[in-house]
């Protein structure tokens, strides 16, 4: 079996286009979370997902648009553009986000936004993996939340190894290995690497892959500027930052 598996799309519906047009017609499909938030198009990147998906679980932005959860510690970038979500989301896709739960698990491997347990936490250290290992017993974890494509793998003598994925790039499961596996952000990447970022899970082959795809930027920087939302959500998919 192969998962595509896709995290912050973030109302980016060209970034979505672009990675659902790598996907073969036998791929499942997993979300882990933030659909909507910052871009122009949250019920296109809505229906796409839930027309695809076998399984999606909530991120914080979701969250904020259902009920304004943590809307307090948005920045204000992110605060207008909620605003300005929860104005255009129809009934039918907001009441479609308000079914899914915060985590999703498969004998092999857990689907969480931001961690296990403690779903929004960011981790962004070996520190902050040590703690999602220790919180559940799943093989392999799928994460996004930060934007940032990495893998922690832990090892049999409690070592954690580290590997940013900015770049994209093949990891062979190793057996007696745990992975805490972050697939990046599909529609607003934070690791200076513009282009989107999302990962393939091969149960057969043993693999995790995160792939980079081009997208077309400038359309989406045009769509925010005329949706009157903040100018600096489209400057920063430029650089990727
Ligand atoms: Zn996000």
């Amino acid at each position: 079996m192969r998962y595509a598996v896709v995290s912050d799309v973030h109302s980016n519906i060209e970034a979505l286009d672009a990675v659902f047009a790598t996907l073969r017609d036998d791929d499942a499909l997993l979300c882990l979370g933030d659909i909507v938030g910052y871009g122009p198009n949250p019920n296109e990147c809505i229906e796409k997902i839930r027309a695809r998906a076998t399984a999606t679980v909530l991120g914080n932005h979701d969250v904020a648009a259902i009920d304004n959860f943590g809307l307090a510690y948005f920045n204000p970038a992110a605060r207008a553009a909620m605003k300005w979500t929860q104005s255009v989301l129809s009934a039918h896709n907001l009441a479609w986000l308000d079914t899914l739960g915060y985590e999703f698990r498969m004998p092999e491997f857990l689907l969480v936004h931001g961690a296990p347990v403690n779903y929004f936490e960011y981790i962004l250290d070996k520190a902050g993996a040590g703690r999602a290992f220790a919180a559940t017993d799943a093989p392999i974890i799928f994460i996004g939340h930060t934007h940032i494509a990495e893998v922690y793998a832990l090892h049999p003598d409690g070592s954690i190894h580290h590997e940013h994925l900015q770049l994209g790039g093949e990891i062979a499961l190793a057996d007696g290995v745990r992975y805490l596996i972050n697939v990046g952000s599909v529609g607003q990447p934070r690791d200076l690497n513009p282009l989107s970022s999302f990962g393939f899970y091969d149960s057969a082959a043993r693999t995790v892959t995160v792939s980079r795809v081009e997208y077309p930027i400038a359309q989406v920087q045009a769509k925010i500027t005329a949706a009157g939302l903040p100018e600096a959500l489209a400057r920063r998919l430029q650089v990727g930052r």
